[in-house]
């Protein structure tokens, strides 16, 4: 079912959802799965699947040549979605990049989802590569979320790369799309970022998902802009529970976000990362209570492959 879908017949409930990533190389899905396990008692509908590309090595051969090699760090995000389906019968949104996808493999990832019985989709443009300084599309790739959109979109009325349009081939992908309540860092201003997120909702996304952020004021002023700018999609919060102290440097420098002074203060003090957890842990109920309560549509927690924390927030909640 699609997430939109949920969401509605959710009616004014608030829905409880969360991400995990693909297993590293030579891990077992069995991991993914015990991770997975403690969540489903508060019954998501649908559990995200992210996205991770390939690096580049480079290797010297005897002659002097480097010859570029592509190093694949975790197995794909199809097969894992496919299979979490099966497990727990719950739909699954696969991440769907444009770095390192050609148009041609796009469609054919698509083809593979479809046939696999799967209805949604987060479209997004991906990160640069640590070899690259920024983002650069394959050659025959696209350049932005919303170019990827516009393919999903036209698969959706049939219209595939190389064929003539036909209806009995259609997909009918739910599309959702990246938003970012402190702005993408490579946006000049608000103003933008949000003609250009307005531009994916026009060109099909139906719902919003945002970066993690740690301040509803943020949240709530960045809902206001889109809803002022005409977007009517469902906006769903990102959250994450800090859970290390070290995270107070590495979630800002990763995700260009901004700590309050109250949380990053009280983690600073904690004598060691048990309590910094703990504080995490509580500054995120507090926030998605008050998420809650504003009426947001579900609530979506990113794992970063450890679901300890969240399991705590959604039994304080759910
Ligand atoms: P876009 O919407 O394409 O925007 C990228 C930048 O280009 C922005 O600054 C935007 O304002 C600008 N822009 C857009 N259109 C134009 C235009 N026409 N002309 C000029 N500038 C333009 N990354 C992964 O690799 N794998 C994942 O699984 C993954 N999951 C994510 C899930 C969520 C909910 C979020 C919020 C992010 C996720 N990311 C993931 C990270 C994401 O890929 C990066 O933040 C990326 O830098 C931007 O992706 P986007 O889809 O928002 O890009």
């Amino acid at each position: 079912m699609k997430v939109t879908e949920h969401l509605t017949r959710a009616d004014g409930k608030t829905l409880f959802s969360f991400e995990v990533l693909p297993p590293k190389k030579g891990e077992n899905i069995q991991n993914l799965f015990s991770n997975i396990e403690p969540l489903m008692e508060f019954k998501p509908p649908f559990i995200d699947v992210t996205y991770h590309r390939e690096e580049y090595v480079y290797r010297q051969h005897p002659n002097g040549f480097l010859e570029k090699k592509t190093v694949r760090k975790r197995p794909g995000t199809v097969g894992i979605c496919a299979a979490i389906k099966n497990r727990f019968d719950v739909d699954t949104v696969p991440h769907l990049i444009c770095g390192g996808f050609s148009k041609e493999e796009t469609e054919n990832a698509l083809i593979d989802l479809h046939f696999l019985g799967i209805d949604n989709v987060l479209a997004l443009r991906g990160d640069p590569i640590k070899s690259e300084g920024h983002f650069k599309p394959d050659p025959d790739g696209h350049a932005y979320a919303a170019d990827l959109i516009g393919q999903v979109a036209n698969l959706n009325k049939g219209e595939y790369l190389d064929e003539e349009q036909d209806d009995t081939w259609a997909t009918n992908f739910c599309i959702g799309t990246a938003g970012y309540p402190e702005k993408h860092f490579e946006s000049p201003n608000y103003g933008a970022d949000l003609r250009y997120l307005k531009h994916k909702v026009d060109r099909g996304a139906e719902y919003i998902v945002t970066q993690m952020f740690f301040d509803n004021e943020q949240f709530f002023n960045f809902e206001k802009r889109c809803r002022n700018a005409g977007i009517t999609v469902p906006i769903i919060p990102g959250l994450k529970p800090l859970t290390t102290k070290s995270q107070l440097t590495m979630l800002p420098r990763s995700f260009y976000l901004n700590l309050p002074e109250e949380l990053a203060d009280a983690v600073q003090l904690a004598p060691d990362n048990a309590a910094a957890r703990e504080i995490g842990i509580e500054w995120c109920i507090n926030q998605s209570k008050e998420l809650m309560a504003h009426g947001v549509p579900c609530l979506h927690y990113y794992s970063m492959g450890k679901s300890e924390s969240i399991r705590r927030v959604a039994a304080a909640l759910f």
